[in-house]
């Protein structure tokens, strides 16, 4: 898939834009205050694979617990500061590897001084624009109007002033030579954030951080994430991404590679390939998904498993598969890279298959 060309901005160690992988980034949901349950949350997110964590800093005191958190985790930390740009530069000099800002609610100076000490610590800043909190005048003469995303002119409106709102301080950060810049263009609304981010990406060099926001819980939340993530990923648009589920964070970072595996945009841990089972179907497919998926889960290897549940599409996927059993009554067929291998009783069909798919990926799984 060919990539948006975009500028290389580090985060801490992590390189962003210039075709690096794309990032998942998670957030606590900690009060950042609580320096322990904060670096227990964030231990948590870098092993269920964040590169970036952010944090909300609300507070000074939040601001100033950062360098703290800082030295008992092992992943780059953000900090999303809003209204206080104070709070944003004592964020900086606790040594925060990037600043979240929302042009929605913190003045053009204030900003530029955010800028000036961002730069002087060599970090950067995500101008992160919120269609929640956009200024009413990129709005103009709408901003009566426009209410709900049903009209496609209202999301063309809201789009465009989100894009105005981001170009706005872009530039301003330009002319003071600054050029450490990650945007965002979040909406709660799916065709409007697509929308936006379309729009700007052919009018700025720098990376897009992607995200749906205020997505709800799953699977409504999750089905927002992929449609919109997955629409502009599928254009080569996106640096970085978070996914922002009303639910545990660890699950937004799990949620944030399964769309980046289903674009082929991450390639590790397995892929399950099942059938939804129909009439046709002699076996319990379900308990035999459910028993073999809780064992692999954690794999490391890029393996594509397939699980069917007869002969109509099951020796086609299974051989397509890494690795896979196309079920019939009473058993099924092993197939493994392309090859036919051998028939199996229904009862040693999981424990057969597990064995194989170890051997395979060289590593040793659960159980
Ligand atoms: Fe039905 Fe067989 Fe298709 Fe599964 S593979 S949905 S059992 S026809």
């Amino acid at each position: 898939m060919k990539r948006r060309k975009s500028r290389l901005i580090k985060i801490g160690k992590v390189k962003i834009g210039d075709n690096s992988p794309i990032a998942v980034q998670g957030m606590t949901k900690t009060d950042t205050e609580d320096i322990t349950a904060t670096v227990k949350q964030i231990e948590k997110l870098t092993k269920a694979g964040a590169k970036i964590v952010r944090v909300a800093v609300p507070t000074r005191r939040a601001a100033k617990a950062i360098s703290q958190i800082k030295a008992r985790v092992d992943v780059p930390l953000v900090a999303d500061v809003h209204f206080n740009h104070r709070i944003a530069l004592e964020c900086i000099d606790q040594g925060v590897d990037k600043v979240r800002i929302n042009p929605g609610n913190m003045g053009k100076e204030e900003i530029l001084r955010v800028a000036k000490r961002a730069k002087e610590a060599g970090i950067p800043l995500r101008i992160g624009v919120n269609s929640g909190s956009l200024e009413e005048k990129f709005l103009g003469k709408n901003s009566d109007k426009v209410r709900g995303y049903r009209e496609e002119k209202h999301r063309e409106i809201v789009a465009k002033a989100m894009v105005e709102s981001a170009l706005q301080v872009v530039r301003l950060l330009e002319k003071e030579n600054f050029f450490d810049i990650v945007v965002s263009l979040k909406s709660s609304d799916v065709l409007t954030t697509v929308l936006s981010y379309e729009l700007i990406a052919d009018k700025i060099p720098y990376p897009l951080h992607l995200g749906i926001t205020a997505t709800g819980p799953p699977p409504q939340g999750t089905i927002k994430s992929s449609i919109g993530m997955g629409m502009l990923l599928a254009q080569g648009i996106g640096d970085t991404l978070r996914v922002s589920l009303t639910a545990d964070p660890v699950e937004e970072v799990r949620m944030g590679y399964q769309i980046l595996k289903t674009l082929h945009l991450y390639e590790a841990g397995p892929t399950l390939i099942s059938c939804p089972t129909c009439g046709r179907c002699k076996v319990d497919l379900k308990s035999i998904v459910e028993k073999v998926l809780s064992e692999i889960e954690e794999m490391k290897s890029p393996l594509t498993v397939a699980i069917m549940g007869c002969e109509v599409n099951g020796p086609g996927e299974a051989k397509e598969a890494d690795i896979g059993i196309a079920c019939m009554r009473g058993g099924g067929v092993l197939f493994k890279k392309g090859k036919r291998i051998k028939k199996l009783k229904k009862e040693e069909m999981v424990k057969v298959l597990l064995r194989e798919i170890k051997l395979l990926a060289g590593e040793s799984i659960n159980g």
